[in-house]
């Protein structure tokens, strides 16, 4: 039995069925998904959540370890530019996983910038190196295990001890060349101030092995998962909110969900795993009060006409990005000067919008909600801002342009997504939520509950939550053999 259609629910039930499981899938929504899902209207198409495709190897192992071909399933380019970055000043930089354009960028931004950029990329790719072998491509079975003396030498090597501002200032110097190179930690809803250098494994996965985005937008990946599952045999019901367990001795014998109970060996839980904890198996977890990852502002906009020299994805710097951090990351404020991404893929893919028209989709970071902000009262203000600045640094006349729009909030995580206190990405990745100190893949006490996903080992992300899905039916098949 797994419960979440998200990507790691999908993932892990095609591959328990693989493996011979009679496997049910349950999923509270009316489609599969999850933060990754999909909506349409008036022939505009948008990804709600995630836009940004890495490390395609994960995804090729995941299909062929179900006998399929990811690339046969879902066909894929990538982007020859990365993004654009636009910063407060009006100046902008294109970055792209081609070196010798990315250098030649970075020289006429900065003089000396490419060079520099060529040495921080080498302890870059011994980060992404170290961090594969050790702390992610692996499972993580106990801490005791996993402190050998190889893998507290792969600790300090990768960085994991020292700031990756520090680092990066020392690199580029230039405030404004370090955020450029640092804000990536963003994807992992991490700042760049509070981050391990270790994270700058995430500017090699983009300029190192690129940006992809798949026909049809990330949704793509999601129905190629669905239909995989249900090749493999897996049993699909959507509509189904799991409300509980039934147990028995220290196992769990069914789920239930809309006063159905469906009996079970084996309980793999893909929901958020603190609010899995509280809510599905009614327990206080210290998952609960660990930190979290920000949240997000989103806007999906109908624009009745595209901008021809937008890029796929753009980001629109703050001045001063660590102000920006501050508000999201201390003081729970929505950011005076808010960093924002832009994603316009019908350059990229003609699919997603009517002719000449866009799909514009726009992603602020805020503070999730344990911060201060009253989404209830502040949504029509605060979503006003975000169009105003836009319009006003990069996108002009972009209001007249709107033919409709729709936003999410942190409170659509929570109450949508069952995503706990409207986090977007899950349990946060400081060194102390990482590795073997983040929550088990598998319960304590109950030995046929598992848990996959964003806030379970190894961490966030569309590579990443299929790795966890992967690493956790590994257990399974080891613990409770089909
Ligand atoms: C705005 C945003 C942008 C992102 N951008 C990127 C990106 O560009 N690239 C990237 O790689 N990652 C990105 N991410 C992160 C990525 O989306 C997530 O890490 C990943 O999708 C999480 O997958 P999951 O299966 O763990 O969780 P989820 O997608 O949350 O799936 C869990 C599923 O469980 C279901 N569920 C919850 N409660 C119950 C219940 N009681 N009963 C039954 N079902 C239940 C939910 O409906 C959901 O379908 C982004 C995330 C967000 C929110």
């Amino acid at each position: 039995m797994v419960v979440g259609a998200g990507v790691a629910g999908l993932v892990a039930a095609a591959r328990l069925a693989r493996e011979g499981y009679a496997t049910t899938l349950l999923e509270k929504g009316a489609a599969a998904g999850g933060r990754a899902g999909r909506f349409e209207r008036d022939g505009f198409r948008f990804d709600l959540g995630p836009t940004l495709l890495f490390m395609p190897d994960v995804f090729r192992a995941a299909f062929a370890a179900c006998g399929a071909s990811f690339d046969r399933e879902v066909p894929m380019t990538r982007l020859a530019i990365n993004y654009r970055l636009n910063f407060a000043d009006g100046r902008a930089l294109e970055l792209s996983p081609e070196l010798p354009p990315t250098l030649a960028a970075l020289d006429a931004y900065a003089p000396g910038a490419g060079a520099a950029l060529l040495r921080y990329l080498a302890g870059s790719a011994r980060a992404y190196e170290l961090s594969r072998e050790h702390f992610v491509g692996k499972r993580i079975r106990s801490l005791w295990e996993f402190l050998t003396p190889r893998r507290l030498g792969a600790l300090v090597g990768s960085g994991a001890f020292r700031s990756l501002h520090a680092t990066a200032t020392r690199a580029f110097g230039a405030p404004d060349l370090v955020a450029a190179l640092t804000f990536q930690t963003m994807y992992l809803g991490m700042s760049p101030f509070a981050s391990p250098e270790l994270y700058r494994l995430l500017l090699f996965t983009e300029l190192g092995e690129g940006i992809f985005y798949p026909q049809g937008g990330i949704y793509a990946l999601v129905v190629a998962l669905e239909r995989l599952a249900r090749r493999c045999g897996v049993e699909i019901h959507y509509n189904r909110a799991v409300d509980g367990v039934e147990r028995s001795g220290r196992s769990v014998a069914a789920v239930t969900a809309n006063g159905a109970r469906y009996p079970c060996d084996v309980a793999l839980l893909t929901a958020d795993l603190p609010y899995a904890y509280r809510h599905i198996l009614g327990e206080r977890h210290r998952s609960a009060n660990m930190r979290l990852t920000p949240s997000a502002l989103l806007l999906y906009l109908a624009l009745d006409e595209r901008y021809p020299d937008l890029a796929h994805h753009e980001f629109l710097m703050p001045r001063e990005l660590r102000q920006t951090c501050r508000d999201i990351f201390e003081r729970g404020t929505f950011p005076d000067d808010p960093a924002i991404y832009l994603a316009a893929p019908s350059g990229s893919d003609a699919s997603c919008a009517p002719p000449g028209k866009e799909a514009l989709y726009v992603l602020v970071p805020v503070p999730n909600l344990r911060g201060g902000i009253d989404w209830t009262s502040r949504r029509p203000e605060l979503i006003a801002r975000t169009l105003e600045r836009i319009e006003r640094r990069r996108l002009p006349g972009l209001r007249a342009r709107i033919r409709w729009l729709e936003a999410r909030t942190p409170l659509d995580f929570a109450g949508t997504l069952n995503l706990h206190d409207g986090s977007a990405f899950g349990l946060a990745h400081d060194l102390l939520q990482i590795g073997p100190l983040r929550p088990d893949t598998r319960h304590a006490r109950l030995k046929n509950v598992y848990f996959a996903g964003a806030s379970t080992r190894p961490a966030t992300g569309l590579p990443l939550v299929t790795l966890s899905a992967m690493q956790t039916v590994e257990r399974i098949c080891e613990e409770i053999p089909a």
